[in-house]
């Protein structure tokens, strides 16, 4: 099984660098964020012992009870959908939030933590009404507002575009995204290097839009 996701994990990281190649981006400008939502924690001591350290879930009580059972020293990034009341709990247990999508919430997060938070702004880029995520025109004002906080720095954008068994239909957002922070940043003067973008079968076209963390679940360790 070892063998199995190291098999998977060089078929991912193979990938990644012929994306980087195609798109004359150095390797090292895109992080692979391993999504282990719903597998245990043997699964995620398998890919520790690969070398993999950054891991992505995207429930709070999901991590609060595995997070304990997994080695020391590895990251833990939330991808998913973070309620207000919950935001304390997300702030012990995950490094870094990439679905952050209130300015609400951003505030409890900032309460709550203990020292420096990068979080990510989720954007609703594709308008897809079932999506969380703001709305492209709220985003400034949040990055104004963070920018007073204590413990809160926005790095960048996420997105979860619509599926589409095409992953060349979902270029438009990849780069709706990153036309966004493109204006985001000469609108506020803050930095946003990161964008979160890009899963199992459109981390190409998402490499190619500017992608620094594709996360990937399936891919890695299997289908869920
Ligand atoms: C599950 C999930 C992923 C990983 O998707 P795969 O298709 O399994 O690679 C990425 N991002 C978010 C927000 C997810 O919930």
């Amino acid at each position: 099984m070892n063998e199995t996701f190291l098999h998977r994990l060089e078929t991912v990281e193979r990938r990644i660098v012929a994306a980087c190649k195609k798109a004359e981006r150095p390797r090292d400008s895109v992080r692979l964020l391993a999504v282990s939502k719903t597998k245990p924690p043997e699964a995620i001591r398998e890919a520790a012992a690969c070398g993999v350290r950054l891991f992505g879930e995207n429930r709070v009580q999901e991590a609060q009870s595995k997070i304990p059972m997994c080695p020391n020293g590895l990251e833990w990034h939330l991808i998913g959908h973070l309620q207000t009341n919950k935001a304390k709990i997300a702030a012990r247990y995950f490094q870094m939030i990439h679905s952050v999508d209130s300015l609400k919430l951003l505030q409890a997060l900032d309460g709550h933590a203990g020292t420096t938070l990068p979080v990510l702004l989720q954007v609703n880029v594709s308008g897809e009404s079932a999506k969380f995520g703001m709305n492209p025109d709220e985003v400034a004002g949040v990055i104004d507002a963070a920018n007073q906080m204590q413990k809160c720095e926005v790095h960048g954008l996420m997105t979860i575009p619509p599926f589409s068994p095409d992953p060349e239909k979902t270029r438009v957002h990849f780069s709706a995204l990153r036309q966004l922070r493109d204006r985001l940043q000469d609108e506020t003067g803050t930095p946003l290097p990161e964008l979160s973008m890009g899963m199992s079968h459109d981390l190409e076209v998402a490499i190619r839009e500017g992608s620094t963390w594709v996360r990937i679940g399936a891919d890695l360790f299997g289908a869920r």
